[in-house]
Parts: C-alpha cells; structure tokens; sequence
C-alpha cells in the first residue's frame, strides 16, 4: 500500500534512527527555483548559474546577473542556496567564455579554468552574487566547478573572501581533487561532489556517449573509492561534503553514499520524495554497513546487487 502513495517530503532529510541528511534540490535558471520551493527542498544544493546565460552572445552585465540570481535567492529565504559559478565548456558552453577550438573541451579551458583565464568575469560575478545574497535572506553558499589543484581552491576562496562571500566550496568533479580533499578542504568550506564529471573523468568515458552507459556509471567501484577518499578529506577538517550529480536521486545509491559519509544530496526537486522515504527506512549503521559493501565489490554491477540484496525494506517500498 505504501508504494502507491503519491510522496510527498516534509522538509527534513534524515534516516531512521534521525541521522540527518540535508535533501536539497538542483536548479537550472530563475523559472526552476519555485517548484524547488514548493517542493519543500531544504535549500538549493547547486544553482547552475551558467543556464541563466546559455544563448548570450556576449556576457550578462552585473545587473542582469543580479536579478537572476535574486528570484532564486527570494524563492529560498531563510535556506540554503549553494550557487556555482559560470561552468562553461564542453556540454555546456557559452559563447563568452568557451575557447572553440580545442580538440577535447571535456579536458580544456572549462569550469573554474576559464575564471583564470577571464578574472574580470568571475570579479563581476562574485559582485552580482555578493549584491544579490545582500538583498535577500537566503544563506548563500558560493563554489567553484571543476576544481583540480589545491592551489585553485585556494585562489578560488581568496576572491570570494575578497567581495564578502566568507561561504566559498569546491565541486569535486575530477580524480585529482577527490584525492586532494584534505588539503583542499583546509581552504575551502564545504565540498560539492559532481558525480556526473567525477565519473566521467574517472572512468575516462564521454558523459554523453550512450554506447559507454555501462562505464559511465556512479556505481563503480573506483568512482565510489573517490568519493569515500572526499569524504575522508571532508571528516578531516571537520567539513561538510554533499553530492548534487545525478547519482543523488537514486535511492539505493543515496543510501550508499550516506554511508561514505556524504552530509547532504542535491538534486533534481521531484527525485527528493523517494531518496527521503528510503533513507527514513534505514539506519545510519545500516547505510555504513551497505557503503562498505560497495566498496569492496567489483563491478558497479556487483555493487548494486549486493546492496539491494542487503536491502530488505526495497520490496515493502516498491
Ligand atoms: C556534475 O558534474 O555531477 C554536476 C553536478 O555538474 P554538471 O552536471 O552541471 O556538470
Ligand atoms: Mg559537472
């Protein structure tokens, strides 16, 4: 009876034995945030800024920056909002900040790299954001996309320091920052784990290419290896490590990731009701034990069997 039950959330991520989780939701432009809202997300764990701007020619001045960023910041008083900044390149370029001719733009001037190459963009972002966050009440949390290196994460939270934004996050997107985690996270605030890219660079398989579907998947064990080591980096320095790929809205693997130690899951707002009815299933003992599993087995295919089999509550839920 209770899978037929339309889900709904109550605001409060947590598993059964009240562990909290916070369940937070991805937004894409302005227009995403109400449904987010009225979906009861406990806040936003990734406004992809970039979506604002996607069919500009030219970059948007501060104050169009400033309004966008606004409407999501209103919609989500009083809660979390973690906005990223501009991640061009590859599946998602824009024309203002996008190199055109590399041969591999997965691997180029993207994410945070084109903040390097460009600064005056990022300046003007960190200012639109810093204007729009002073306008609202919602607690703006600010990160980087595509970290590599320590000394980016550095940089990248020394700029935010300098327009105010004390909040300042790194996405771990690529295997070098996942192992860097530690060091990465005495500079930075929190961590994001983008298990889109994180997957894609780890098993060096095009996101995009269906043929690879079975490579490009979070359930393998190397890319899980990964995200225990961030969250080990993370319970290090005593800071908080979430998830907002795509990997957070599967419940089962939610679960899993709970149980590497992820302290929140961000993703698409109609994919929270059933991550949170599963974890309210399941013990946070339970969710270590099935996270250890993961990472012994291997295949992604060995991975999720052996959890579902351990995972009894599965067949009541539906
Ligand atoms: C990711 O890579 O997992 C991620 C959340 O970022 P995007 O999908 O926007 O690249
Ligand atoms: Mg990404």
């Amino acid at each position: 009876a209770r899978a037929q039950q339309a889900r709904t959330f109550d605001g409060r991520g947590r598993t059964r034995d009240g562990h909290r989780v916070q369940l937070l939701a991805n937004v894409g432009d302005p227009a995403g945030a109400a449904p987010a809202a009225a979906a009861n997300a406990e806040g936003v764990g990734l406004f992809r800024s970039e979506f604002c701007f996607l069919d500009r020619q030219d970059p948007p001045t501060v104050e169009e920056q400033v309004t966008a960023y606004r409407t999501v910041f209103h919609e989500f008083a009083h809660r979390k909002v973690v906005i990223r900044t501009l991640d061009s390149g590859a599946d998602k370029p824009l024309h203002f900040l996008t190199v055109s001719d590399e041969e591999n733009p997965a691997l180029g001037v993207r994410g945070l790299r084109t903040a390097a190459r460009w600064p005056d963009l990022l300046e003007q972002q960190l200012d639109a954001i810093a204007q729009a966050a002073g306008a609202e009440e919602a607690e703006v949390w600010v990160m980087a996309p595509m970290v590599s290196t320590v000394g980016e994460a550095e940089w990248f939270v020394e700029r935010c320091r300098a327009h105010g934004l004390d909040v300042a996050g790194v996405m771990i997107e690529v295997p070098s920052a996942a192992l860097l985690a530690g060091p990465i996270l005495a500079r930075a605030a929190f961590a994001s784990i983008g298990t889109n890219d994180l997957t894609q660079y780890t098993m060096a398989a095009d996101r995009l290419l269906g043929s690879l579907a079975e490579l490009s998947d979070p359930w393998q064990p190397g890319v899980l290896q990964l995200v225990a080591a961030t969250c080990a980096g993370g319970a290090q320095q005593g800071r908080p490590v979430g998830v907002c790929g795509e990997a957070a809205s599967q419940p089962v693997l939610a679960v899993v990731l709970v149980g590497l130690g992820v302290t929140s899951l961000s993703m698409t707002a109609r994919a929270i009701p059933d991550v949170a009815a599963l974890l309210r299933e399941v013990d946070h003992d339970e969710c270590r034990r099935l996270a250890r599993l993961a990472l012994e087995a291997e295949s992604a295919a060995q991975a999720r069997a052996v959890v579902r089999q351990n995972l009894p509550v599965l067949a009541e839920l539906g």
